[in-house]
């Protein structure tokens, strides 16, 4: 590509709001522009760059056994509404209307779509398992969008869905996935670690998250120092141990919470950090639980909960349920009003909760009934947001380190969620209807070139690593109005071409100083400077990722360079 004909607009100032490297860097070498906060445009060398992150995980996930296919940004709200995740999104989810008034969501993921299509079209065990992908753009309305590309409002993800007839299934799937994520960032040449992660509102259990180890990453990871345990410290339970005596059913009012087991994930639901001295109360409304979180004391005589933080119906886990039981605004700080015939379950039943299960602990009217330690007793449990470095490390091995992390693939075990929720059956060899079991994987395409450029710069620009860089060789002609030296930098670039070699060839009539600095912003691994000695057949050849030089006669170049 000549450099006079394509789009590349550096810039020699950093851009005010780009406070991260990745940022900085990728604008001043005029690789992506900001049309609006948190959305981007990939210029032609972004483009490029972005294509070979591609490649490199089309290339992964054809090899795991997955097949690409491409579903629409635009779903309709129904599906949403179906699983729930219309109201337990929030106001992440990006909403419109057609002309009609219908509702629609921008996809911020896909499992809602690729679940009902899947429905629809598998009918029997025959066509199980099944392994799709896509490489599309996702819109969430981030609160904070930041850092270019790592935190957009529209990105691009790769996104893929497997379907089971069993957990055995799931499980090889997920073991084979975790190695194509393994591959994939390794031919990124990142230094990244795969975490175990909290599933949040996704529903379902086991989940890895792969962390790039970066200064500005946004999450922390818990590391022990002699064993492989790591974790995101968003973390709430690991290595939980729930022992239920026989006796604790007996005068318990148990409830299962299907969806929503762990206090983490109600508190994911809810929108809400969890803290040290939350208090919970469990109602039962019309044969319906409802759990409501509040920091302060309960003020049960006016039926009014000050302080209280939300609350969530346990059963069906719906934000508008939820709302019709309580009457009141629910999700947001605030007194939560409840019905006046309420009836309190439980109070403080937070450890219940935690288990699955609803239940009388402590301080509740029915206390008498029930023995905390026999009844409810949780023999290791650890929450890891409260944990500091220099703890001993939840698998007992070692002491506890923080690293720095940017999430950019993330594999979950979903289980059953989605498919019970909505209706993936098929038939299995006895000719029953069984429910689908599915995995589902996400790497961010675009937060992984960001990534990539975090750990791949210094201070003059970015330093590509091979299997990603936009073009392999920069051409420099240092004066093109010198014939001689023009004819050489010609024949260069047509002979590297010639041996399938990527080159940039910059022929635009600017200063020496501006290409050389431009070249560094621009970062391609090799650089040929046709200068001075062209007369002489030979030229400089400068290796962008330690600053290496030395002259080569052009007889020699093809090979050197191959
Ligand atoms: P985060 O914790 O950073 O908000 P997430 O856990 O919400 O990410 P997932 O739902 O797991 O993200 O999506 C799969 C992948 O998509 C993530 O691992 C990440 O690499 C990428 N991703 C998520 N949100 C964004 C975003 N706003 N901009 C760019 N990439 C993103
Ligand atoms: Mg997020
Ligand atoms: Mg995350
Ligand atoms: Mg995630």
């Amino acid at each position: 590509m000549r450099q006079s004909q394509t789009l590349i607009p550096t810039l020699k100032e950093t851009p005010a709001d780009a406070e991260i490297k990745s940022h900085q860097l990728l604008v001043r070498a005029g690789y992506i522009r900001q049309t609006a906060s948190g959305v981007y445009s990939f210029l032609p060398m972004g483009n490029k760059v972005l294509n070979n992150v591609k490649k490199i995980v089309s290339e992964e996930m054809e090899k795991a056994g997955a097949v690409e296919m491409l579903m629409p940004a635009l779903q309709l709200s129904e599906l949403w509404k179906e699983t729930g995740r219309w109201y337990s999104m929030g106001p992440e989810l990006m909403r419109l209307h057609d002309r009609h008034e219908r509702e629609f969501a921008l996809g911020a993921t896909h499992e809602e779509v690729v679940t009902s299509l899947i429905r629809d079209e598998i009918k029997s065990y025959k066509k199980l398992p099944l392994s799709v992908y896509q490489i599309q753009t996702k819109f969430r309305d981030e609160k904070r969008p930041r850092f270019g590309l790592l935190r957009g409002r529209e990105f691009i993800m790769k996104d893929a869905y497997t379907f089971h007839t069993d957990q055995d299934s799931l499980d090889e799937a997920y073991q084979k996935m975790y190695q194509a994520y393994q591959n994939i960032f390794t031919r990124c040449g990142l230094n990244f670690r795969a975490v175990i992660a909290d599933s949040g509102a996704m529903g379902g259990k086991d989940t890895h998250e792969f962390m790039v180890l970066s200064e500005i990453g946004e999450d922390t990871i818990a590391y022990s120092d002699t064993s492989d345990f790591a974790a995101n410290i968003e973390m709430a339970e690991v290595n939980v141990t729930y022992e239920q005596s026989d006796e604790a059913a007996k005068g318990l009012e148990t409830v299962e919470t299907p969806g929503y087991k762990t206090m983490n994930e109600v508190s994911q639901f809810l929108g809400l950090p969890l803290e040290k001295g939350i208090k919970s109360l469990l109602f039962k409304v019309d044969e319906r639980y409802v759990l409501v979180l509040s920091r302060g004391d309960h003020e049960i005589n006016d039926i009014k909960l000050k302080n209280a933080l939300g609350a969530i119906n346990v059963e069906l886990a719906s934000e508008k349920e939820t709302k019709q039981l309580l009457n009141t605004e629910v999700g947001s700080i605030g007194p939560v009003r409840v019905p006046e015939d309420i009836e309190i379950v439980a109070d403080h039943a937070i450890a219940a909760i935690r288990n699955g299960y609803c239940g009388a602990t402590e301080n509740d009217k029915h206390y008498q009934n029930v023995n905390p330690d026999r009844d409810f007793k949780v023999s290791s449990y650890q929450d890891l947001r409260f944990i500091q470095e220099g703890d001993p490390s939840p698998d007992g091995q070692g002491k506890i380190k923080f690293a720095k992390g940017i999430e950019v693939g993330h594999i979950f075990k979903l289980g059953q969620f989605y498919a019970e929720k909505l209706g993936a059956q098929y038939l299995n060899e006895q000719g029953k209807q069984e429910t689908m079991t599915m995995g589902c994987y996400g790497i961010g395409v675009s937060r992984t070139l960001a990534a990539i450029v975090e750990q791949y710069h210094d201070e003059n620009g970015i330093k590509w690593p091979k299997e990603i860089t936009p073009y392999h060789v920069h051409v420099i002609a240092v004066n093109p109005k010198n014939q001689e030296q023009l004819d050489l930098a010609e024949d260069i670039y047509e002979q590297l071409q010639q041996n399938n070699i990527s080159v940039l060839f910059d022929d635009r009539k600017e200063r020496p100083g501006v290409k050389f600095a431009d070249s560094d912003l621009i970062g391609l691994p090799v650089r040929i400077t046709v200068g001075k000695k062209a007369a002489d057949g030979y030229v400089e050849c400068k290796l962008r990722e330690n600053g290496e030089q030395e002259d080569l006669h052009i007889s020699e170049l093809i090979d050197k360079i191959n």
